[in-house]
């Protein structure tokens, strides 16, 4: 088995940064796992479930290893005049919720003013992952992507909505299917002008749709 710690994590002593656990001793934890759920870990089909569960956490927690402002602030471009608002809508996301670990499915849906800087449609599909893989409940996550857009490319205002199925919801406990749960942060012209909010809502077809929650922080 793989025991190769990641060197960046191990290393990293400063206070409050947990040492990631060796491969071994998160497969060892999933065996715990498939045992307290009533199984054998041993038996033919779930012999390599360990390490497939384990490398699909690497999938799905892969934003741990990523700094989207970092990665934002190298990537974009001058605008070359352009000063309407731009809108992308319909960026599916998968993320996990930090109470049970079931997974968020959903779409994020971006608008901004730009200042003097606008990204391209794969830099915002990549903000919007390194902060969905993650453990996380929906309304951070829509605040993290707002901010970090807001911080780094300095826009006039930044909108985000969050539409998700909460697997947690809809498997388990109160078992309701068919619920979305939508999420929003306003920044900036989109928190302050009615009429720049309604544009953005109009594009992404959520036109008065939603309450629109307060930006500052
Ligand atoms: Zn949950």
């Amino acid at each position: 088995m793989d025991e190769k710690v990641n060197p960046k994590r191990a290393d990293d002593k400063s206070p409050g940064k947990l040492v990631k656990p060796s491969r071994a001793e998160a497969e060892a934890a999933i065996r715990t796992l498939i045992r307290w759920a009533g199984d054998d870990p041993d038996r033919e089909g779930l012999r390599a479930t360990p390490a497939r569960v384990a490398r699909a956490y690497e999938e799905w927690f892969a934003g741990y290893n990523d700094d989207p402002s970092e990665y934002l602030k190298r990537t974009f471009e001058e605008t070359g005049g352009y000063d309407e608002i731009v809108v992308l809508r319909d960026i599916r996301f998968e993320s996990h919720c930090e109470h049970h670990m079931a997974p968020i499915i959903g779409k994020v849906h971006i608008g901004y003013l730009p200042r003097n800087r606008v990204v391209g449609i794969s830099k915002l599909a990549r903000l919007v992952d390194g902060f969905a893989r993650r453990l996380q409940i929906q309304e951070k996550m829509t605040a993290e992507i707002a901010s970090c857009l807001d911080a780094v490319l300095k826009p006039h205002g930044v909108a985000v909505v969050a539409e998700a199925t909460h697997q947690c919801m809809t498997t388990r406990g109160v078992h309701k299917p068919g619920v979305t749960m939508v999420t929003s942060r306003m920044l900036g012209v989109f928190r302050d002008r009615a009429e720049t909010r309604q544009e953005f809502l109009a594009a992404i077809g959520m036109r008065g749709g939603i309450s629109v929650t307060d930006g500052s922080s």
